[in-house]
């Protein structure tokens, strides 16, 4: 470790919470020559959190609790300890730290748990190890872990374009929330690789995306209506042709009185728009009894990005 990281370097343990992600608007362009699609990608942050704990150890270990925690890779595969590893390595230092995760994310539910895991724990090893990183620098890291990283970093409310790893910051008011977590995840490469045989099958030219006037000013005046009617994922078909069992669960929250109800993300984590906190426990209630989904849980947007603990 340098002289310089040391200064500001943290004993003990430094513990960020980080959010998890809805995609209120998921505009999905044509396949480009790289695999990738552009994007434009409204992000809302909502209040469900990991908790990423670093400590100093002998080497890069990590370990994750929690309901789903069963389904985490423990290996260099995890974000978290590539983030460890990236931030490391651009310091000429030994990512010697233990990670510990406390999930509370559904894994591969379209959340971007994973994203969001990566994000805290390149915070909480920049103040660990003292680094005082700019945001533009842990940002560059960031986009380079993957595409929805940077917005778990910053939170809030953000417009995604590109990979969805360019973020411009978008006003928004106070929305609630219930989510539907299914059994078992969704790839997102197998979403998107879906998206592209839909879209090959129907021969349709795909639109350049862009966000939506109206759906950007719903959110910033935090109209519920006027956002239910605007809310968008291009990848919903993609999902429900994967797991079409998805559409039940999205009828039992609509028939339980959800404004809106779409796939979040690349699914099958089902999200409902809902008025008010009373209108989010009887939607959670009604998707609870309805036997289409493994869990729910209620939530409100915008919520902070990555913050220690
Ligand atoms: P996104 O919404 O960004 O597409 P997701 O929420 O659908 O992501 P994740 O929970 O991020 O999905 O998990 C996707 C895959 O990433 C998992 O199946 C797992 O193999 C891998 N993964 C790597 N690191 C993590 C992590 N820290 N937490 C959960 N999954 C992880």
């Amino acid at each position: 470790m340098s002289a310089g990281a040391v200064t500001g370097a943290v004993t003990g343990a430094v513990t960020v919470r980080v959010p998890a992600k809805v995609n209120v608007q998921l505009a999905v362009g044509a396949a480009r020559p790289d695999g990738f699609h552009d994007l434009a990608n409204v992000f809302l942050a909502v209040s469900l959190y990991d908790e990423v704990t670093v400590t100093p150890a002998d080497a890069l270990t990590v370990t994750c609790s929690g309901p789903d925690a069963d389904q985490v890779p423990l290996d260099r595969t995890n974000l978290a300890a590539r983030a460890a590893e990236l931030l490391a390595a651009r310091h000429g230092l030994d990512p010697a730290v233990h990670i510990h995760i406390a999930k509370n994310i559904p894994v591969a539910g379209g959340m971007a748990g994973g994203s969001a895991d990566g994000a805290g724990a390149l915070l909480a090893c920049d103040l660990l190890w003292g680094l005082e990183s700019t945001p533009a620098e842990l940002l560059e890291i960031c986009a380079e872990l993957g595409s929805d990283v940077p917005f778990s970093l910053v939170g809030g409310a953000a417009l995604g374009t590109g990979r969805g790893e360019q973020l411009a910051p978008l006003e928004s008011g106070i929305f609630h929330w219930v989510f539907a977590v299914a059994d078992g995840g969704l790839s997102t490469p197998a979403v998107f690789r879906e998206f592209d045989r839909l879209a090959a099958e129907a021969g349709t030219d795909i639109p350049v995306p862009e966000a939506s006037p109206r759906l950007l000013a719903a959110l910033a005046a935090g109209d519920p209506d006027a956002l239910a009617a605007t809310v968008v994922n291009d990848l919903q078909g993609a999902a429900l042709s994967l797991r079409p069992q998805l559409g039940r669960t999205l009828d039992a929250g609509l028939g339980a009185g959800a404004l809106a109800a779409l796939v979040s993300g690349s699914g099958p984590t089902t999200a409902f728009l809902v008025r008010d906190p009373e209108s989010a426990a009887k939607v959670a209630e009604a998707l609870a009894a309805s036997g289409t989904c493994r869990t729910t849980r209620v939530a409100t947007s915008p919520a902070p990005g990555a913050t220690r603990h």
